[in-house]
């Protein structure tokens, strides 16, 4: 039998509301005990002391670029990426070079998950053909490849009746509808957030609108179908608000919001940096401030990367030309844990933010430290200071707002399934 112990953290399980300092026992990549002080004799013992000890988190929106785009991430370089994060499950979007729209596709990304990902990796299926919005994909067989939900992320179903029949279908093989909500009659050629910032710009604005209307009109054909609809990227108040309307009448809707939706305003945007070209588009202070608030009363359920990666020739254009996205894997606990100092969410509601309810969301084991669960566990500093160089990290892409700026906390050891995958001074160890 294999013994890891990890002494005299903070032990943080939103599952069961523990917490408290004491340690966690491991046996054969599952959690033995949690709490109190347990029998020392495991063959690997890690010190914990003045750290937290919580359930590795969990990423709902992962972009891993592979199969077709390993310039600019891929598997492995992703999956290392999410361990030094702390991650030890992301799901990984369909928006591939082919599309996952196809048991082959969902099977590759498994295979190679399994032998180049220190984490777990979850595929998102499209949730049609060709990300085209047009003609549903195969949602049994997909589902009986592995995938664990759907999404067209990265557009929009702009056909409200090819949505109604997505909706209805995943309910029928149980699993969510990830929905990435711009109407994009209403987005035009928008690259920044409309208001003062894109006037000063001179850049055109994508309407906080857009999201609105979007997230309404799915909201209502969530509640038509009995469908799991999960928001992606939630980044206004008129969406925080009709998904917490939506809920109080009984809709099945959960939804996550990003690190960068949680802390940057389109202020940012005024340097015209590209790596501040996100989609949907940094936003004003109001919209950030109720993004922040709907997180904390739990309208908004989870964090969620969105990590786009792309190159830096890519990023390195004009900004309307430049696509929009960035990553987010390494430094996502850093600045979230702004929400914990600033006296918003206790630690153990950040946990349940980044871990807990994701688990649930994607209806897979995790989010737990209770006994017999497997071991997916994450050590962090939340006091830590360190400065973010992309290039010393480990994803392939350095399209960061964060890049050189000063941070506090991060994970100091990821754990999956009882193995140690990532240790902040050794680096990542597995595979
Ligand atoms: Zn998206």
């Amino acid at each position: 039998m294999t013994r890891v112990l990890i002494r005299g953290g903070r032990l943080l399980d939103p599952a069961s509301g523990l917490d408290e300092v004491g340690d966690l026992l491991v046996e054969d990549g599952r959690i033995a005990a949690a709490g109190g002080q347990l029998d020392g004799r495991a063959a690997e013992v890690i010190e914990a002391a003045g750290a937290w000890v919580a359930p590795g988190f969990v990423d709902l929106h992962t972009h891993l670029r592979e199969p077709g785009q390993e310039y600019k991430e891929d598997i492995a370089s992703g999956g290392r990426a999410a361990a030094a994060g702390g991650f030890t499950t992301i799901a990984c979007m369909a928006n591939t070079q082919p599309v996952n729209d196809d048991p082959a596709t969902t099977d590759f990304i498994l295979d190679r998950a399994r032998q180049d990902s220190p984490v777990r990796v979850y595929p998102v299926a499209a949730a049609t053909r060709g990300l085209e919005g047009k003609v549903m994909t195969e949602m049994v067989a997909l589902v009986g490849a592995g995938a664990v939900a759907f999404s067209d992320d990265g557009r929009t179903i702009m056909d409200a009746g090819v949505m109604r029949r997505v909706l209805a279908y995943s309910r029928l093989v149980g699993a969510p509808v990830i929905a990435h909500c711009e109407d994009r009659c209403l987005v035009g050629e928008g690259v920044v957030n409309e208001g003062p910032c894109s006037t000063r710009l001179g850049l055109p604005g994508n309407p906080a609108i857009a999201e609105t209307v979007m997230v309404e009109r799915d909201i209502l054909l969530a509640e038509l179908t009995g469908a799991h609809l999960h928001v992606a990227h939630v980044s206004v108040a008129g969406a925080v608000e009709a998904i917490r309307r939506a809920r109080e009448r009984g809709v099945n809707v959960t939804a996550e919001v990003t690190p960068h939706h949680l802390a940057l305003t389109d202020e940012e945007t005024l340097g015209f940096d590209t790596h501040t070209k996100v989609a949907p588009p940094l936003r004003s202070a109001a919209d950030v401030a109720a993004c922040r608030a709907g997180l904390v009363d739990g309208t908004l359920d989870a964090i969620a990367t969105d990590h786009a990666p792309h190159a830096v020739h890519e990023k390195d254009q004009e900004f309307t030309v430049a696509p929009p996205g960035m990553i987010g894997l390494e430094t996502a606990v850093a600045v979230v844990l702004d929400l914990v100092r600033e006296g918003l969410l206790s630690p153990l509601e950040l946990v349940r933010r980044l871990s807990t309810n994701p688990a649930r969301i994607l209806r897979r084991p995790g989010g737990s430290l209770a006994r017999g669960e497997p071991a997916d566990v994450v050590i962090v500093d939340p006091d830590r200071r360190w400065t973010y160089d992309p290039a010393k990290g480990f994803s392939k892409s350095r399209n960061s707002p964060w890049a050189g700026k000063a941070l506090q906390g991060r994970a100091i050891a990821t754990l999956v399934a009882g193995r140690t995958v990532y240790d902040a001074d050794r680096g990542v160890l597995v595979p």
